[in-house]
């Protein structure tokens, strides 16, 4: 009999939950076109729109304030250009400004030529530099609109950004908010409005939804991004191409789920330190010649969920397969960049040495994570390192 595995890389992909597996499946049953005017079509609309009100909930925003995407990285990519609209009237921004943390999917500037690329720090804590951005946007104000990209919680070490306090900076120093809220969905609330973002971007995959679908929400309806993929007028003329009806009915139903466990989620916090404390003991053995234990970001806000650490001397991607062999699936850095053995550049900006960074292990958990799995993870972990030292 084969045990069953211990998924823990929920910021790589959630496993999809049952309930949107179940709306995926109805909303296959619909095979219309949104925009039909049949009876067919009506009900695929209203498939559609359904899960725009489940998705806009989540931030308390209107529907229509939510554009569907494939996912995250087209969401950011729709933002990510020096033309902005506001009521039909051009807005021209010069320069992109972006914490040196970001994902990839913001990190490449999207069309902002390379050279109006700016980046701004984080502290060895993780977080960004406020008083750093504070000289930076300081020098900007009575000069061009500018978009500043801050992400709410990063995927690599789980640490929360202080958004609500970078926009208001921002906006008094004339510039728009882009946030990546991907990591931060379902695992912490997001009120819009509290937050101050013009623009917010999610992926469905992260929160128990399909992959392949996503969402980028406007702060107000009326300033808008330059459309990407032009064509048939779909997502208030923001994003051409029919609706993917039944990857968008999935992400809806995974968001309202997320939000009715939003309370439990963050009460999870006890258990994430409990096994923090006991990794750290892990590594305290009189016979372990490997160094000592660190959990980055530990002293900053944190989600629950998530847990990146790295023993000196310890190559993460050997811990990975030998606890992958155990029938645990966890990653080391970002698993969009896993292939590549560079260290992770978020550990980088953190101020962390290569040989620490490329020693990274992250552990993240979700709604189908069992106190046993964390358990297991510590005693496969304790008997890898035996192997490895
Ligand atoms: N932003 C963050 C913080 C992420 O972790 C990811 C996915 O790993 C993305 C954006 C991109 O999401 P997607 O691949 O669904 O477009």
């Amino acid at each position: 009999m084969t045990s069953k595995r211990i998924y823990l890389d929920y910021n790589a992909s959630a496993p999809i939950l049952p309930e949107a597996k179940g709306a995926m499946l109805a909303a296959l049953e619909a095979s219309a076109n949104a925009s039909s005017v049949h009876a067919n079509g009506r009900n695929a609309r209203a498939i559609v729109e359904t899960a725009r009100g489940k998705v806009a909930a989540l931030v308390g925003a209107d529907p229509n304030q939510v554009i569907f995407t494939s996912g995250a990285t087209e969401a950011a990519q729709l933002v990510l250009s020096p033309m902005l609209n506001r009521k039909n009237r051009a807005i021209e921004l010069d320069k992109i400004y972006m914490s040196t943390i970001e994902h990839p999917c913001i990190q490449n500037g999207g069309r902002f030529e390379a050279e109006n690329i700016a980046r701004f720090p984080v502290d060895r804590h993780g977080v960004v530099d406020l008083a750093e951005l504070e000289r930076l946007l300081a020098s900007l104000v009575g000069k061009n609109p500018f978009l500043l990209a801050l992400m709410l919680a990063n995927n690599e070490t789980g640490i929360i950004q202080p958004v609500k306090k970078v926009s208001q900076m921002v906006k008094s120093a004339g510039g728009y908010l882009l946030v990546d809220a991907v990591q931060a969905a379902g695992r912490v609330p997001i009120d819009l409005r509290q937050l101050g973002a013009d623009f917010l971007v999610f992926t469905s995959h992260k929160l128990g939804g399909p992959q392949g679908a996503g969402a980028l929400i406007l702060g107000d309806a009326e300033l808008k991004p330059e459309p990407l993929i032009r064509g048939g007028g779909q997502e208030s003329r923001l994003r051409g191409g029919t609706e993917n009806i039944a990857a968008i009915a999935g992400f809806g139903e995974a968001v309202r789920i997320a939000l009715e466990s939003l309370e439990y989620i963050q009460r999870l916090i006890y258990i994430r330190d409990r096994f923090e404390g006991q990794l750290v003991d892990l590594c305290k053995g009189k016979d372990n010649r490997l160094g000592p234990l660190t959990v980055f970001g530990r002293e900053s806000e944190r989600l629950a969920n998530t847990t990146c650490f790295a023993i000196n001397g310890l190559n993460a991607e050997t811990a990975l397969i030998s606890l992958d062999l155990d029938g645990i699936s966890v990653s080391s850095g970002s698993a969009c960049s896993s292939g590549k053995v560079e260290p992770s550049h978020v550990l980088k900006a953190m101020g962390v040495d290569d040989q620490q960074a490329k020693a990274a292990i992250r552990v993240s958990t979700g709604w189908d994570t069992r106190p046993e799995d964390i358990t297991k993870f510590l005693e496969a972990f304790a008997s890898c390192l035996k192997r490895l030292t």
